[in-house]
């Protein structure tokens, strides 16, 4: 199947399904095994291979959301993150990495390169200058993450590549935070596209899995680690995966829609300092995010002021839960400063921008008036104990 031919939701449906020869099933039937008879070919089936019926259907559907040649889906976003590297980055190479990362893509950097003698530098930044400085003789890879977590800081992904490309370096970005559905990195000539399938492609909160979509080139040197360091997924999770993945334009449409309400709702609201989002023209990056962008994403994060207690104010909350991960269906809130980011010095995180009063908001598909309920039973509660407080 071309994918000129086809809309979105059409490939989110159809594409790379498993015909059920047998039944003539609606649906993919589900292939668990992991004995295949073999054949006369230089790669068996195998699970560990990439290449059971289930998951090489559902890599065509994500290499043709990605607009890539192909796919490999992994057991974790971590797994498809670190194969991925391995495969590119050698003894006495280097990659140059954004200054705020993922915290899991961020430890694996740090507590693991220097065992397999690869060497890297953060940028200080997000500007041409901020990248190129870091760049020397034996950088390999640059690698981005956008938006960034959690103040969705955006990357020019086609700045990155115009440095990239006549250096031969190789380009990869996560883009588990936008999802194919609202950034294609590969228009823009980004090589690797990174995605943790536990957040938007999953997007009910239960499923861990990781994907890659690149070139067929690139990904045959991915396979080439990864089938050794055998980080691929069960099919029953493959085929989840793929149910999931038939409404995820639906799913994210809606939660951008909800996320750009949101984000208007707080940053017009006295209790709230600063809001955090794309989409919102007072964001330093709106423009770029118009550029890049075909939506905003429903991830947000937003500032109160100062004199609320945040953990009082998130314990208000009921239909909102507080919740470490992320783009589920349904709306989740966390504090950065009391978890992703709680290792960091109180100095580190101010110089990163994330103050105690920090909240982070995975947007659902909720309607919008229960959300604005919830939020303002919550600063009923946080500003009537405060009034409590002063009268006593
Ligand atoms: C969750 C996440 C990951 C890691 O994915 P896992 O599926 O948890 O291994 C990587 N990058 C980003 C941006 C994430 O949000």
């Amino acid at each position: 199947m071309k994918r000129k031919n086809l809309g979105v939701n059409t490939i989110c449906t159809h594409v790379g399904e498993v015909k059920d020869e047998q039944f003539k099933g609606a649906i993919s039937p589900l292939y668990m095994s992991s004995s295949y008879a073999y054949e006369d070919v230089a790669v068996k089936r195998y699970p560990r291979y990439f290449n059971t019926p289930n998951q090489e259907a559902l890599c065509k559907k994500i290499a043709m959301l990605e607009h890539t040649e192909n796919a490999l889906i992994f057991g974790s976003g971590m797994a498809a993150v670190s194969t991925a590297m391995l495969a590119f980055l050698h003894k006495g190479d280097h990659v140059v990495l954004p200054q705020t990362l993922y915290g899991g893509t961020y430890n694996f950097v740090v507590e693991e390169f220097g065992k397999f003698g690869i060497e890297y530098d953060f940028a200080e930044g997000f500007t041409e200058a901020d990248f190129t400085s870091k760049i020397k003789e034996n950088t390999k890879v640059i690698y981005v993450e956008t938006p960034s977590n959690p103040l969705m800081l955006l990357t020019d992904l086609q700045m990155i590549a115009n440095i990239a490309k006549p250096r031969g370096i190789i380009t990869m970005i996560d883009n588990t935070f936008a999802s194919p559905i609202n950034q294609i990195p590969a228009q823009f000539g980004i090589d690797v596209i990174l995605h943790s399938a536990t957040k938007y492609m999953g997007g009910h909160s239960d499923i861990c899995a990781g994907a890659v979509a690149a070139s067929e080139e690139h990904i045959q040197t991915i396979w080439n680690i990864a089938k050794n360091l055998g980080g691929s997924l069960s099919d029953y999770t493959v085929w989840l995966l793929e149910r999931s993945m038939k409404t995820m334009k639906l799913r994210v449409k809606a939660q951008n829609r909800n996320a750009k309400r949101m984000a208007k709702w707080l940053e017009a609201h006295s209790l709230v300092q600063q809001v955090y989002y794309p989409g919102l023209k007072s964001h330093p990056d709106h423009a770029l995010a118009k550029r890049q962008m075909m939506g905003y994403t429903g991830m947000l994060s937003f500032e109160l002021v100062p004199s609320i207690d945040t953990k009082k104010f998130m314990d208000a909350l009921n239909l909102i839960k507080p919740s470490m991960s992320l783009a589920g269906v349904e709306s989740t809130i966390l504090s950065p400063a009391k978890t992703s980011h709680s290792l960091l010095s109180a100095e580190e995180r101010g110089k990163q921008g994330i103050s105690d009063g920090l909240l982070r908001f995975s947007v659902g598909i909720e309607e919008k008036k229960d959300l604005i309920a919830d939020f303002e039973r919550a600063f009923a509660a946080v500003t009537s104990e405060k009034l409590q407080t002063e009268q006593a």
